[in-house]
């Protein structure tokens, strides 16, 4: 991809370092708790609420951050987290996928008069969204409660190394994915899908989720179709690897790599040929009417 050096987006939010402490307040400690609450419920207490009120508004920092950190004995610190330092190629990773969300903002825009950009949050080994918390280990995920994006770049390295599946266009692939799944949010077509969990049959619902999927593998295809025609942003072999990724990460892909069998009705991304199939489809025609994996008398 010829990337480098392209509008990058402000929509990202970065979270890394921040993430798998495994302690809540950041690292408050609960023996601390009983005194704090005493003073808390005291007259000082109260003034002493009243300013850390003051001083975390002026700071933009949670107040018991600022206090935990206080009762810790470093003062007020000017980082509320542990200094993260990010190697130049998770740097070049970064600086990538916010070209890429860029990108996908440019798209979007044009193709949809009521689009709202999503934010991209970068983070390392866990995160909280408004959908509950995360671990790498689950992959990239789009969380409708707050819009955005969570990816952790080292799922890069796995799709490389673990699953096989290299290239910068495989990765904007993913990005442009879990965008697909914001655009089914704005449409209403997430939720309608939601609606149904508990009023059909498990395996009903899953036929659902692989066809919201699906629909996201098309979009990704329409992203692609409509930036190369703006941007020129695509390589030859681009495509390739892009339809290698979505081969790569079909569910009957990675369930035989995990247990060594394929079990359909649990499928919840489809198939890789369906991946495969429903992103070229939105590659070659870049018509979102097309995408309709709903109605689809084959998948
Ligand atoms: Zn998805």
């Amino acid at each position: 991809m010829k990337w480098q050096g392209r509008r990058q987006s402000s929509n990202v939010e970065d979270r890394r370092g921040q993430g798998s402490s495994g302690q809540g307040f950041g690292g408050f400690s609960p023996t601390l708790l009983a005194p704090l609450v005493k003073i808390l419920f005291s007259k000082v207490g109260l003034f002493l609420v009243g300013g850390f009120l003051v001083v975390s508004l002026i700071m933009g920092k949670n107040p018991l951050t600022i206090i935990s950190q206080l009762l810790s004995g470093g003062g007020v610190p000017t980082e509320s987290s542990a200094p993260y330092k990010a190697s130049p190629e998770d740097e070049e990773l970064a600086d990538f996928s916010a070209t890429i969300l860029a990108n996908t903002e440019d798209v979007w825009n044009q193709l949809m008069s009521n689009y709202r950009e999503p934010t991209l949050v970068l983070f390392t080994g866990s995160v909280s969204s408004a959908c509950g918390s995360a671990s790498s280990a689950m992959g990239p995920f789009y969380c409708p409660g707050d819009e955005k994006v969570y990816i952790d770049l080292s799922f890069f390295d796995d799709m490389e190394r673990r699953l096989n599946a290299p290239g910068d266009f495989a990765q904007a692939y993913v990005i442009a994915h879990e965008v697909g799944h914001h655009i089914q949010k704005i449409t209403g077509i997430s939720e309608k899908v939601q609606r149904l969990r508990g009023q059909v049959s498990e395996k009903e619902y899953n036929e659902y989720s692989v066809k919201l999927e699906l629909q996201a593998d098309f979009l990704a295809g329409v992203w692609a179709h409509h930036s190369q025609a703006m941007t020129r942003i695509m390589e030859t072999g681009d495509l390739e690897e892009a339809l290698n990724a979505a081969n790569a990460i079909g569910d009957d892909r990675l369930q035989k790599q995990s247990s060594g069998r394929v079990v359909p009705d649990s499928f919840t991304h489809g198939t890789s040929a369906q991946r495969m199939r429903w992103f070229k489809k939105g590659f070659d025609t870049g018509d979102v009417s097309q995408g309709d994996t709903f109605s689809a008398s084959s998948l």
